[in-house]
């Protein structure tokens, strides 16, 4: 026989250490759950993936009065359905079969001569109706490992028997909650107990002396779907979740939820859940019987698998409406956003870049420029007598020639050139990559388009208005930032306004 117990597949799981409280705590109870030796024996052959029937009575005959409680179990009126009685382990073991056999020793061992209260029967009835769903699995997708995680299965909430052993109260009051789902619990216990039953219960197998890899793999029970590496640790985890969908009170509900769960996570093809249903179905009864465990309520596992896809798809259907809600409201939301955020970049009267966001684009390019070794251009543009032109045809005849002027300055300026308004009656107009000759024809254009285009009509008759600009490039003096550029570019246009105005100047010629 070649056990799976082998170190290979679980080498990496390790038996977590026990907080230092808890572990004193168990370590001076003298109540804990104890395995006889014959019962570790019966767990040992269960991991050989070709145990037989005989490897399974020769491990229980040497334990006479268990031996006694299998045939009587196995004569009992659900088992005996051949008339003749038997009287040979070997007989007995072969009539229950092999699942039922171990559940039967484990039974004996653990559960029966405990106070048997509805706690207990919930308790080990899961369990049992988690090795049935995991063997499923297991036979679906690693038939090689299928007995060892049906054992490893029903032992994983041994832990929940130790806590109640040391921590009687603490330990009734959560597991009495029945609203509580499988991972409260287990929240509720790290909470209570510094760490959850999957640790516990691994730790209390590894006490039997139970093989290394059935510790292991209780202890790692809880652990995330999805994050094993092992199909038979899939197998394992999943069983849980799905006997809590059998014992639930709304199974087709339980279901289409664990479903909508398990979705993004078990990519597994390969998992018929109708053959897994039906398999707990046609098992559950033979072995709840033989624990005198109320039958946890049979379904209809075609209906049941029906009745939760078509859950899965109305909750789908809700889920993907809300979310196209949500996403809706986002995109206004973030529409909004860049329209508030575009407004504030623009100066409202021209329509152009204000002078806060002039100032920033400025200050990067000629970051960019420094790093990069590039040239720009700054163009300053100031309106000739402005003040006067107020005075002389209203405010509002300014304000339209400034909304022109910029719409002119908004036409002359080529993609990636940056024109905004940036106090009253002054323009700047960044040009990136632009030598100082080119900035001037730039600012020629401006000139000569304004001294063909009036800016308005006063009484039937063209008003013109006539600039001052003023030029610097990056290129034609050691300026330290942008600031000092405008103030350069500026500076000439001073000059165009001490010399008559309606001209250009360039800083440094
Ligand atoms: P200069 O040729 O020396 O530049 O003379 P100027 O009159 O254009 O310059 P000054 O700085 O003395 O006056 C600018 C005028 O521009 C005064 C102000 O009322 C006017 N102004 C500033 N902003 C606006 C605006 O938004 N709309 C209007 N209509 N006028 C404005
Ligand atoms: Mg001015
Ligand atoms: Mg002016």
């Amino acid at each position: 026989m070649t056990g799976i117990i082998s170190s290979d597949n679980t080498h990496h799981l390790a038996i977590p250490a026990l907080p230092g409280f808890l572990q004193s705590d168990l370590d001076q109870c003298a109540r804990l759950p104890s395995l006889p030796t014959v019962a570790i024996r019966v767990l040992e052959v269960a991991g050989y993936p070709d145990a037989t029937l005989n490897d399974y009575a020769n491990a229980i005959e040497q334990d006479p009065a268990l031996t006694l409680r299998l045939i009587s179990l196995a004569n009992s009126a659900f088992y005996a359905r051949q008339q003749t009685e038997t009287h040979s382990c070997r007989e007995a073991t072969s009539r229950l079969g092999l699942d039922a056999t171990l559940a039967a020793v484990l039974s004996f061992s653990l559960w029966r001569d405990r106070q048997s209260g509805d706690l207990i029967q919930r308790i080990w009835g899961r369990s049992i109706v988690s090795a049935l769903a995991a063997r499923s699995l297991a036979e679906q997708l690693c038939p090689e490992e299928a007995s060892f995680v049906f054992t490893a299965a029903l032992l994983q909430d041994i832990g929940m028997l130790a806590l109640l052993a040391v921590y009687p109260k603490d330990a009734h009051d959560l597991y009495a909650n029945t609203t509580f789902s499988h991972a409260q619990l287990s929240r509720g216990e790290h909470l209570r107990f510094g760490c959850d039953h999957s640790s516990v219960g691994s730790w209390l197998a590894a006490k039997w002396g139970v093989p290394v890899s059935l510790a292991q793999a209780i202890s790692a029970s809880h652990d995330e779907i999805g994050t094993q590496k092992e199909t038979y640790l899939l197998c394992l985890r999943l069983s849980g979740p799905i006997a809590d969908t059998w014992l639930s009170a709304n199974p087709s509900q339980a279901l289409a939820t664990l479903l909508r769960q398990l979705s993004p996570v078990v990519t597994t093809p390969a998992i018929s859940l109708s053959d897994l249903l039906k398999n707990v179905q046609s098992q559950l009864p033979l072995l709840t019987n033989l624990f005198e465990l109320t039958v946890p309520s049979s379904h209809d596992t075609e209906a049941l698998i029906i009745q939760a896809q078509q859950l899965l798809f109305q909750q789908t259907f809700v889920l993907n409406a809300r979310l196209n809600a949500q996403q809706q409201e986002l995109d206004e939301l973030q529409q909004r956003q860049t329209e508030l955020e575009e407004r504030s970049r623009r100066d409202p009267l021209t329509g152009l870049s204000n002078r806060a966001w002039l100032e920033e684009q400025l200050h990067k390019r000629f970051e960019y420029c420094q790093t990069h070794d590039h040239t720009m251009s700054v163009v300053f543009i100031d309106l000739d007598h402005f003040k006067k032109l107020n005075d002389r045809f209203g405010h509002q005849t300014g304000d339209r020639v400034l909304e022109r002027f910029g719409r002119v300055l908004g036409s002359l300026v080529r993609e990636g050139d940056l024109a905004g308004r940036y106090g009253g009656e002054e323009f700047l107009i960044i040009l990136p990559d632009e030598s100082a000759k080119g900035a001037q024809r730039f600012a020629k254009r401006i000139a000569k388009r304004l001294a063909e285009t009036p800016m308005e009509t006063v009484d039937g008759k063209p008003l013109f208005v006539s600039v001052s600009i003023g030029i610097a490039c990056l290129s034609d003096g050691g300026f330290g930032n942008g600031r000092e550029l405008i103030d350069a570019a500026d500076q000439s246009m001073y000059y165009i306004k001490r010399n008559g105005r309606g001209g250009i100047s360039l800083y440094g010629h």
